[in-house]
């Protein structure tokens, strides 16, 4: 009859998670996933490694077996789905939530793409991965230019411009020169990101300091045209010859969906949205948070790691409360 105790939005690590502590609880649940199981990990590079530890991503202490003590992508798909599939968990996959309205205390509207469900809790766990941080310039739109990498071979001797110098503008970069491709870095900062895993770091400053991989530093992207793109240098505009371009300046929050469920964001910029950080309810009864979504335009701030410890805390608080109601 489509009513829960608890509707949990978004099918990453940390909504099964949730599910998992939801179950042991004896709540009843449902996973509103908009794409595949998790589907953020599913759109990550192919030949991705993490750079958490296999046991760092482990969800209830369920073994995470990997042979490489950072697995790949592949592996962490493997771990998910053996999760979800061996514990039964309820999860509605290829239903995208479209609004969340309180209607009374603890009464919540789900509505989706396919249903409306009746919550008396409902956990936003939506990640940061589906939209983009548009740089805004002339011929972002174009078919060669993409916001999210995921296969080297694709750019094979091609002319590829790489904008970024995070994780995910480094690994492209590596991955994309050692295929075979002629690689150029637009990076806005004097240098690499501080934060590029410890052991990718020095791989790409050696390849840009031998001359394998092109950079220009204190840079920005002008203008994306059909064959050649355009930059602003601290030595004027240059124009390269160009084949494809990757956008990988990061993603954000849907902070429009946050705000319309009624969660107050922080006007400092950050934008992080409210809540109590030891039970992670929001400044709506009953809407908790979990996960990297917790961090606001912060998106490093957050990982498996430490969040996956939002699970429990939000189903003791949930249930503490129907221990009270009940008594
Ligand atoms: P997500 O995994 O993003 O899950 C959110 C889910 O919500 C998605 O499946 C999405 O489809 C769904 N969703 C969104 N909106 C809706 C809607 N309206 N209706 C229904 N469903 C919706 N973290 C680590 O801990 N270790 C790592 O090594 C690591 N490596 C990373 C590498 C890359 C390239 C990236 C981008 C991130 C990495 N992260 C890593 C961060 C990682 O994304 C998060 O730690 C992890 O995915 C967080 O899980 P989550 O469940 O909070 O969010």
């Amino acid at each position: 009859d489509n009513k829960y105790e608890v509707v949990i939005i978004g099918g990453g690590p940390i909504g099964i998670a949730c599910a998992l502590q939801a179950e042991k609880k004896g709540l009843s649940y449902v996973i509103l996933e908009k794409g595949c199981l998790v589907n953020s990990l599913y759109h990550y590079p192919t030949n991705m490694t993490f750079f958490s530890t296999s046991e760092k991503l482990e969800l209830d202490n369920i073994p995470f077996i990997s042979n490489n003590p950072k697995p790949g992508k592949r592996e962490a798909l493997e771990y998910y789905r053996r999760i979800a599939t061996n514990n039964k968990v309820n999860i509605h996959l290829f239903e995208k939530v479209t609004a969340v309205e309180t209607k009374a205390e603890q009464i919540h509207l789900v509505k989706t793409t396919k249903a409306e469900y009746t919550a008396n809790n409902v956990i936003v766990a939506t990640g940061f991965y589906d939209i983009p941080n548009y740089l805004k310039v002339p011929g972002e739109d174009l078919p060669k230019v993409s916001h999210y990498y995921d296969d080297p071979h694709y750019y094979a001797t091609q002319k590829t411009v790489v904008v970024g110098a995070s994780n995910s503008a480094v690994d492209a970069a590596l991955e994309i020169y050692r295929k075979g491709g002629e690689v150029t870095m637009i990076v806005r900062k004097p240098e690499i990101g501080e934060r590029v895993k410890y052991w990718v770091r020095p791989d790409v400053i050696n390849r840009i300091e031998e001359g394998s991989i092109k950079a220009y530093f204190n840079s920005t992207l002008k203008e994306i045209k059909e064959n050649e793109v355009i930059l602003n240098t601290p030595e004027g505009e240059e124009i390269l010859p160009n084949d494809f371009v990757l956008l990988l300046t990061g993603y954000r929050p849907n902070f429009g969906f946050l705000q319309d469920i009624g969660i107050k964001l922080s006007d400092d910029g950050r934008k992080i949205p409210e809540y109590d950080e030891e039970t992670m309810e929001t400044n709506i009864p009953g809407i908790y948070l979990a996960g990297v979504i917790c961090g606001g335009v912060e998106t490093h701030k957050w990982f498996i790691e430490n969040s996956r410890v939002h699970a429990s805390l939000i189903m003791e608080h949930i249930s503490s409360c129907k221990t009270v109601k009940h008594s």
